[in-house]
């Protein structure tokens, strides 16, 4: 069977996950590390500990260096340019990349000290940190969350701390959509390794988390893109520098020809109380029946329910949406969401169903 364009595994164990993950995504197989510099992008925007959403689980990080080593040497150096006004070694000190550089060996490099190099993007020109292009492979490890301009950052924009801060300042300037898509042009990004553990639902600094209970792999940053953008009841061509970096590449965002695989099921059981940002636990609160939901399709929920929220749909609803495995085999009126409800009276089934067929669920057969 041919290996899969976006692999998933679900669960919280960020190193143990991860290294299944790749192993089953065959990275080893698609990627040559023998010897090779190895720069490992997290997304260490500001100093926030991974729990907050912002940032990038070092344990997954720790699972990527764990498997690259257990087949070759390689010079592994993690890098970051956090975002204008945080200082990257408190960044990298905070989400305790300080402790895994030592623990495993590897290198830190802080990009808001390094070289520039300036080169042309479709009519552009633009600064690059040269540590990042001096890298044989770069492995991209974003995390899932909202942005308050672009509505998503993950892989794409991942990419935004390998530029100087005056560039930054620029991209801002510019809208950020066209730069953004320009940078994949420039930058080579060989795998992306998506940190869904806990996902932030309105912002990049995080600080409204949402434990969404997943780690993604996948060689190209659009697919990867297309994918989380549909996590987060958002269709691709709502993104604007997604839309514009997929028409670059040819990429198909509707994901109808990728061949998506889920390697492991959501089992894992949370209170819906338990791990949510004060926003999702009111969503929760108001407009969730749960009895022991999968992190994964309660993340979803929470994430069709906020989009629908703010597109002011819910203003008349007033019912609960059932969702957890305690439902299973019940006869219910209401609707329920994943297959542990398909005896519901109305139900969407999907173990877990995405956040985008949620809120299609929702709008048709419910509001
Ligand atoms: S459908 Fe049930 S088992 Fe599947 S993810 Fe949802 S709650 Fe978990």
């Amino acid at each position: 069977m041919s290996k899969p364009d976006l692999g998933i595994m679900y669960g919280d164990e960020g190193l143990k996950n991860t290294k299944k993950l790749l192993h089953k995504f065959g990275a080893a197989e698609r990627l040559v590390w023998s010897g090779a510099r190895v720069g490992i992008k997290p997304n260490l925007v500001l100093p926030s500990p991974a729990e907050k959403g912002a940032t990038t689980d070092p344990e997954i990080v720790a699972g990527i260096i764990e498997y690259i080593k257990n087949y070759s040497p390689a010079e592994i150096t993690i890098m970051e340019g956090s975002w204008v006004g945080s200082e990257t070694e408190q960044a990298f000190q905070t989400c305790g990349y300080v402790d895994l550089a030592e623990k495993y060996g590897v290198k830190l490099k802080n990009l808001k000290n390094d070289g520039i190099q300036t080169l042309s993007g479709g009519k552009d020109v633009y600064k690059i940190c040269a540590g990042v292009l001096e890298q044989d492979i770069l492995i991209n490890v974003p995390v899932l969350k909202a942005h308050c301009q672009t509505k998503l950052t993950c892989a794409l924009k991942n990419l935004k701390g390998c530029i100087p801060d005056s560039e930054k300042r620029r991209f801002h300037r510019e809208g950020l959509h066209r730069p953004i898509a320009a940078l994949d042009q420039i930058i080579q990004t060989d795998l992306v390794v998506v940190d869904g553990i806990y996902g932030d639902l309105t912002f990049e600094e995080g600080g409204n988390p949402v434990k969404m209970n997943r780690i993604i792999a996948g060689l190209d940053p659009v697919l990867v893109d297309s994918y989380a953008a549909r996590l987060m009841a958002l269709e691709p061509g709502d993104v604007g520098y997604l839309k514009r970096a997929a028409a670059k590449r040819g990429v198909d965002t509707s994901l109808s020809e990728a061949h998506v695989q889920e390697f492991n099921t959501p089992v894992d059981q949370v209170s819906l109380r338990e791990n949510s940002s004060r926003l999702a636990a009111e969503l929760s609160d108001k407009y969730i029946n749960g009895k022991a939901a999968c992190s994964a399709c309660y993340g979803n929920l929470i994430y069709a329910l906020y989009r629908l929220k703010s597109n002011g749909a819910l203003n008349s609803f007033s019912d609960k949406i059932y969702i957890g495995q305690d439902y299973r085999g019940q006869k219910m009126e209401g609707p329920g969401i994943g297959s542990c409800t398909a005896e519901f009276s109305r139900n969407l089934e999907g173990c877990p169903p995405e956040a985008c067929e949620i809120m299609e669920f929702l709008k048709n057969d419910v509001l």
